[in-house]
């Protein structure tokens, strides 16, 4: 049985807390040893991303900050727009009536996260910033310590997947993020110094180690997603195992119908890359159109361009690369008035 190293917890009451114990017990310094920013201080929310990678000694902190005492993190607010608190759980958002009626993605994506156990505890705060995955990497300290460590804990060494790779590959995996990206969401972050608002469109890099573009010192305080008059969204994955299991292909799409023609859309892809992303180009191909066969085919078109791969998680690189094709025109066939 693998067991979690020895770490201290602190449990901060407002957002605001928690980024000053963050910076107080350092994060964001550079460890001296990598030159990387240190990560002997982080975050838990529900745990259930993070406890199993300390168990597998992908994350060691000496401390831990619990978000799980934040006032107001598990509010949910309908007024047009949809505000959610960070500590809202996947399982509040997959079966909130409004949600479901109203931004149909992120309930779908919700809904889409491994096993009720672990949507009851996993919050939508922990989805948006989860470490990206890699089969070199999700393995115990035993089996990495046997077959060499990567990049991706080991600065020093070259990836493994793409030894000639400048960068760690590792691959998106959150099932929310795409529906979000659909949506139009922006999050709210909190500083030590102060708050701000993020697109989530912004707040990732094609990185696989540093691959949220807010500082260690920081953390997400909420998600707003602004009102869907109009709109019909939806959201589909690839998995390996259909009871649960992390996506190898994810597409979301949302668009607006004004007139019987499509006014607005948007498409996103997952879990191709190190970051979940639009895809432009199906945008532009649905805008104008009544989303007939043909318009549809070429969107499909633009996500299968844009979906690159590598041979780093389940399926294959071919199986996952046709995948996006068929469920980005799955996905949007399906948002046809009815
Ligand atoms: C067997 C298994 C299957 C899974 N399947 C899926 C799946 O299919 N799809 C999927 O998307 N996920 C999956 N997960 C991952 C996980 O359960 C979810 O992503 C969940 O939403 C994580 O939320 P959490 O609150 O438990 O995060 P935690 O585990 O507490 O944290 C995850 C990471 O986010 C950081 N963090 C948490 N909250 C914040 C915040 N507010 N601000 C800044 N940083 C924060 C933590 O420091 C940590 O790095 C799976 C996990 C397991 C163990
Ligand atoms: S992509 Fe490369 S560096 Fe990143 S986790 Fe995998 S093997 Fe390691």
């Amino acid at each position: 049985m693998l067991r979690l190293p020895k770490f201290e917890l602190v449990e901060a009451h407002t957002y605001h807390e928690a980024a000053s114990l963050l910076r107080a017990h350092g994060a964001g310094e550079l460890d001296p040893a990598r030159g990387t920013p240190s990560l002997r201080v982080m975050t838990v929310a529900g745990g259930t991303d993070l406890f199993p990678n300390m168990k597998r000694r992908q994350f060691t902190p000496e401390v831990l900050v619990s978000l799980q005492r934040v006032d107001g993190a598990t509010a949910v607010g309908v007024n047009g727009a949809l505000h959610l608190g960070a500590g809202v759980t996947l399982a509040t958002i997959a079966s909130h009536p409004a949600i479901r009626e109203r931004w149909t993605a992120l309930a779908e994506g919700a809904f889409a996260v491994s096993t009720p156990q672990l949507r009851n505890a996993g919050t939508i705060g922990g989805n948006l910033c989860l470490d990206t995955r890699c089969n070199w990497y999700d393995q115990s300290l035993f089996w990495r310590s046997a077959e060499g460590f990567c990049m991706k804990t080991h600065p020093e060494v070259v990836c493994r997947v793409a030894p000639s790779s400048p960068r760690c590959l590792a691959v998106a995996s959150a099932d929310t993020v795409p529906a979000l990206l659909a949506l139009g969401a922006s999050v709210r972050i909190e500083g030590a110094g102060g708050g701000r608002d993020v697109a989530v469109a912004d707040l990732y890099q094609e990185d696989g180690i540093r691959f949220l573009g807010i500082g260690r010192d920081e953390v997400v305080a909420g998600v707003t997603l602004p009102d869907t008059t109009g709109w019909r969204s939806t959201y589909l994955k690839l998995r390996d195992r259909g009871s649960f299991d992390f996506p190898i292909v994810g597409i979301a799409a949302a668009v607006r119908w004004d007139g019987g023609v499509v006014a607005e859309a948007r498409v996103a892809i997952t879990a191709v890359s190190s970051r979940a992303t639009l895809v432009e180009g199906a945008a532009a191909a649905l805008v104008g159109s009544p989303l007939g066969d043909d318009a549809i085919a070429a969107a499909a078109d633009a996500v299968h361009k844009a979906a690159r791969p590598m041979d780093n998680t389940s399926g294959t690189i071919p199986q996952r690369k046709r995948t996006a094709r068929v469920f980005a025109e799955r996905v949007l066939t399906s948002l046809r008035p009815h």
